[in-house]
């Protein structure tokens, strides 16, 4: 999050008829991407994503991108483009319309319905939405936008082409080029070639594989393996995926009925995303393939599919629960199969080992990327890059999506096809295109902005720094059952203090307020568990802090029974 460049001071005054790019997040990390672009005193955005925070960021639950640079104009924003539905593109929505709740959004149908169930969860009203599919065209004040399809992990993404005075800019969004999807929705590398003819002046690519070399390997390539998990498993398959992997849920479900088995889905975002999916169409579900999963449990084992969210070692998830053995109704049996059908994204390798070790411990047999072919990109490599700028020939090229070494990488691809002007930069480090010309114009402040709970941007840099001392000095865990119909406290609280000289009994005095404040937070209207989780954390965070002067790290846990 340092800036690179400390030379650069602000960018001087936009010249007449040039085009500005101010990216605000995604350059520099895999997350919270988000891109302006500013053009005769308007502005265009691209994406509004988040980061989801490392084992050194103790109590943030988000990372958004950083908007300070266009903060007080927020009113020429003549749209928010929004490429697909993934997390990292469209995280970020509903804090930037806290802003101005009027900014139009513009997206594919499945990312607008995913990006509609997140604003309702947000409770903020429907807004200005408009609906694009691929070869639509349509102009946003000096903005003229061509859509084009590309192929990626999640259906219906979209590359965007930014027509204004200043040239043609064409951003890829995340993509890869599959040649055999699932869908059969290719990336239109013929519109990437029509609009290199009319002469693509700046090239924002996808660097997140910039650095594997060859070509991403094809969704139906894992097939196979799937297969082999579900012809060898004699019992229960639990298969954990991401919730917006509509293709691999898809791959699972066609499984489920060639071998008789029926599928339920755990976990919160899995089921209300692939709801959404298969009412829209992007999901095609065989008839009374799906049973709700509590009920799937009435089934011999052998006719069992739980589909789940927590690839990737999240401690709230079903997936991490079940492998610790708390999950309200799915207990491992021994010779059950548990297959993780994700990548692995760097930082999370030590949660993911945690449950894989944990449900093996329990007698799971667990297929995973380390020992089968169960997961392919959702990202071009290299050789799909090479193609792209050979087709396109941009005039100028600004790699995005990436850490520094990826986006270092993509511009090395695209030197190499011969392409002379590329500029790599990170957030915050402004780009101009003048006269068919870009380059670094200035940079804007672009820290992190970090939300804990309610809060957004209160936390800094130097508190984490706080926590991560504090933390060493131990954490304290909260265990609360909620009854799911009442809403009231039916056990608990159960604590537990590690890592620090607690008295026994020293929790007594604050159980009852955190019976009330849980009691309070469901009559104020608090619906999810994560809500109760923080009602929890502030008051025993409260009473820790007045009582004992200590800051330990605290980890509320909410089950709903
Ligand atoms: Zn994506
Ligand atoms: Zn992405």
């Amino acid at each position: 999050m340092s800036h690179p460049h400390p030379e650069l001071s602000a960018p001087t005054e936009l010249p007449e008829g040039a085009l500005r790019v101010i990216p605000l997040g995604g350059l520099g990390e895999v997350g919270r991407n988000m891109t302006a672009f500013e053009y005769a005193g308007r502005l265009l955005i691209v994406d509004c994503g988040v980061l989801f925070p490392e084992d050194q960021q103790p109590g943030v639950d988000l990372i958004l991108p950083d908007w300070s640079a266009i903060r007080d104009r927020l009113d020429a924003v003549e749209a928010l483009v929004l490429t697909h539905g993934h997390e990292d593109h469209i995280g970020a929505t509903p804090y930037l319309l806290r802003e101005r709740a009027d900014i139009p959004l513009v997206g594919s149908k499945l990312t607008l319905a995913l990006l509609r169930s997140k604003l309702r969860e947000h409770r903020l009203r429907e807004t200005v939405h408009h609906e694009v599919k691929e070869g639509d065209r349509l102009a946003f004040g000096p903005f003229d936008l061509e859509f084009v399809a590309v192929n990626h992990s999640i259906p219906d993404a979209l590359a965007v082409a930014i027509r204004t005075g200043a040239g043609l800019v064409l951003h890829t969004g995340d993509f890869k080029m599959d040649q055999l999807p699932l869908d059969g929705r290719i990336t239109d590398l013929r519109a990437f070639a029509r609009l290199g003819e009319e002469g693509v002046d700046l090239f924002l690519t996808d660097s997140t594989n910039a650095e594997v070399p060859g070509f991403t390997t094809a969704e139906k390539k894992i097939t196979p393996a799937i297969e082999q998990v579900f012809r060898e498993s004699q019992q229960r398959i639990i298969v954990a995926c991401f919730a917006s992997h509509v293709h691999r849920v898809q791959q699972i479900l066609d499984a489920a009925v060639k071998h008789g088995r029926k599928v339920g889905y755990v976990g919160r975002s899995m089921v209300r995303n692939m709801q959404i999916a298969s009412e829209l169409g992007y999901l095609h579900v065989p008839e009374e393939v799906i049973v709700d999963a509590k009920e799937l449990a009435d089934l011999p084992p052998e006719r069992q599919v739980l589909i789940s969210t927590g690839s990737q070692g999240e401690p709230m998830s079903a997936l991490s629960r079940i492998a610790n053995g708390t999950h309200n109704f799915v207990q491992i049996e021994h010779g059950d199969t548990v297959l993780l059908a994700s990548s692995l994204i760097p930082g999370n390798e030590n949660a993911v080992y945690r449950v894989i070790n944990g449900l093996v411990r329990l007698g799971a047999n667990v297929v995973h990327k380390g020992n089968a072919l169960v997961h392919v990109s959702g990202h071009a490599s290299a050789g799909e890059l090479l193609y792209c700028y050979n087709i396109v020939r941009p005039r100028n090229v600004m790699p995005v999506h990436g850490e520094i070494r990826h986006l270092l990488a993509n511009g090395d691809l695209a030197r190499a096809v011969g392409i002379e002007r590329v500029v790599t930069v990170e957030d915050g480090v402004v780009v101009d295109l003048v006269d068919g010309v870009a380059r670094v114009a200035g940079k804007v402040e672009c820290g992190y902005v970090f939300v804990d709970g309610t809060s957004v941007g209160d936390i800094t840099e130097s508190e984490l720094k706080d926590r991560r001392i504090l933390g060493e000095e131990g954490f304290i865990s909260v265990i609360v059952v909620v009854d799911s119909v009442s809403g009231k406290v039916s056990a608990g609280p159960e604590i537990h203090a590690r890592g620090h000289a607690w008295d026994e009994g020293a929790f007594d005095e604050v159980r009852q307020p955190i019976v009330d404040a849980v009691n309070r937070a469901v009559a104020e209207g608090a619906t999810d568990t994560y809500q109760l989780q923080q009602a929890v954390r502030r008051t025993i965070g409260r009473w820790v802090s007045d009582t004992h002067r200590r800051r330990p790290m605290i980890i509320p846990v909410v089950i709903e029974a």
